[in-house]
């Protein structure tokens, strides 16, 4: 199995590929088009009520229960056999992190096993964000359990790491919605899927020349959409390895199912990685 960068492009520059991200698109644009025109009208408890404010003195114990939930489902959708954890904290940024990590809501950190997520404002407080980035972190530390330093600190494996991460985040968020009736979660799961899919999809299908269907960039809510996309893969990578590499496995998953991760976290060897990058194998 090759997943070096330059590979996980290629495989995306063929119109049997870009035809599958087009399908997934078209799947799920209309639900969420739906959802997104509901979500902050209606009442129901996944919807506006996300946004809770515990009490002061139960807030982090409230924090540490959602990512240790997080943790659990990772951990079952995975089939980790270890039990090893990372440690975690849960906190606000301080303000040098403000802007050297802006944007960052969680860091795994492969040298001392360690998690790190940050909250926003107590007073919007994002329980559903919370359990997403959750889910995403644990991903990476099972990652390094079985892939080792090497492939956690190789930067022409960051699509194919983040694309597994991004991707258990996505899937396990849409199983949770379903088996906790919340709509909110499902909704989040979608827009993402589609945030990282949609400029995937104009990049490679440009790229190709495949007649790219413009209208799944309509958003009811924001006219100029498409040329933000336009905007971001002329600014980016051209895409980020988030984008790339939910891609990359939005195509795997078309032919596996979502047992593609769990797989795909046992088989992978760490030879066929080195293979893959060209680098002598004892080469730490
Ligand atoms: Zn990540």
């Amino acid at each position: 199995m090759r997943i070096n960068s330059s590979e996980i492009k290629n495989f995306l520059s063929t119109p049997e590929s870009v035809k599958t991200i087009e399908d997934c698109i078209s799947e799920i644009y209309p639900e969420y088009i739906q959802l997104s025109q509901n979500i902050y009208l209606s009442d129901n408890p996944g919807g506006k009520n996300h946004k809770r404010i515990p009490e002061r003195t139960q807030l982090y114990e409230r924090l540490y229960s959602i990512a240790e939930e997080a943790r659990l489902e990772v951990y079952k959708f995975l089939g980790a056999e270890t039990q090893e954890r990372p440690s975690l904290e849960i906190r606000r940024k301080n303000l040098i992190e403000t802007f050297t990590n802006w944007g960052y809501l969680g860091i795994y950190d492969p040298a001392d096993k360690h998690i790190t997520i940050f909250i926003g404002s107590y007073l919007l407080l994002n329980e559903t964000r919370l359990l997403r980035t959750a889910i995403h972190e644990f991903s990476h530390f099972l990652q390094h359990m079985h892939w080792g330093d090497s492939v956690m600190t190789s930067e022409s494996l960051n699509e194919f790491t983040e694309g597994h991460a991004v991707g258990v985040e996505n899937i396990l968020s849409l199983i949770l919605a379903e088996k906790n009736g919340n709509q909110y979660l499902r909704y989040e799961a979608l827009r993402d899927e589609l945030r990282l899919l949609r400029p995937a999809y104009l990049y490679f299908s440009e790229k190709i020349n495949h007649p790219t269907k413009y209208s799944l960039f309509y958003e009811p809510q924001d006219q100029f959409y498409l040329d933000k996309c336009y905007e971001d893969i002329s600014t980016t990578y051209p895409l980020t390895p988030y984008q790339e590499g939910r891609a990359y496995f939005k195509v795997l998953e078309k032919t596996e199912g979502f047992s593609v991760y769990k797989r795909v976290l046992k088989d992978l060897e760490v030879n066929d990685i080195m293979v893959s990058l060209n680098l002598p194998q004892n080469n730490g």
